[in-house]
């Protein structure tokens, strides 16, 4: 049997994270946060001193990095392991999502991290969380969503993330960021950030949660 792809693309803050687990939860399928390889992709460079311009350095980097996801039982939540610690919590920072940004754009550090994403696709089904999972990595996908916010939206939700995880935002400095990070996923060469021409658009600015994850169960099991 073919396993079930249902990708869900767009740019942070746009609830896409959350949305992603809570499907993978419904449908209890497996589930791929490919932005969580690029964070710790990121947070290995920024460990060895790596600056964006060592492009030789990230790829061998990106095709060795020995990362698990670990579902834990105690707090249900997956953990992220990179090299035997436990990186959940300190890919999160906003430094580590830029310098994620920067690695991202170069096209062979991407294509060494293809067949690690490919490979989470197993039964029963895989919902897969990123900016290219419809357009790259799973163009046959069996139901594509793209989903977005305002950018001012997204650094609200983003800076009640932070706050509610203990670290220091300011939300002026959040907007600012969101825009630059926009502007290199979506400006970017390869895989850049834009919706697959089959994908569901949904914009989140007025929705609830609850109310993407039921358009986007409708939109599934009308494809599946
Ligand atoms: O989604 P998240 O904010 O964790 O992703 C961090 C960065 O990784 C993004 O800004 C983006 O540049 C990059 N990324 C990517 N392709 C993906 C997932 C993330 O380029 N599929």
């Amino acid at each position: 049997t073919p396993t079930p792809v249902i990708t869900i693309d767009g740019p942070s803050g746009s609830g896409k994270g959350t949305v992603s687990r809570i499907l993978a939860e419904k449908m209890g399928w497996h589930l791929l946060d490919s932005g969580a390889i690029y964070r710790v992709l990121a947070l290995a460079a920024l460990h060895h001193n790596f600056s964006e311009a060592d492009e030789e350095s990230l790829v061998t980097l990106a095709a060795h990095l020995d990362v698990k996801f670990e579902a834990q039982e105690d707090d249900g939540l997956t953990h992220i392991i990179l090299e035997g610690e436990d990186v959940t919590m300190t890919i999160r920072t906003e430094k580590v999502g830029n310098m994620a940004s920067k690695v991202a754009a170069l096209p062979r550090v991407r294509e060494a991290l293809l067949r690690r994403q490919r490979g989470f696709k197993d039964l029963p089904g895989l919902v897969a969380d990123g900016r290219d999972m419809g357009t790259v990595v799973f163009p046959e996908a069996d139901a594509k969503i793209f989903l977005t916010a305002s950018a001012q939206e997204r650094a609200q939700r983003r800076y009640k993330q932070l706050l509610e995880k203990g670290f220091d935002a300011n939300i002026d400095q959040l907007i600012t960021e969101i825009q630059e990070r926009d502007e290199r996923d979506t400006s970017r060469s390869v895989a850049p950030l834009k919706p697959a021409d089959d994908a569901l658009y949904i914009d989140s600015t007025e929705l609830s949660i609850d109310q993407v994850v039921e358009d986007i169960l409708t939109f599934a099991h009308s494809k599946l």
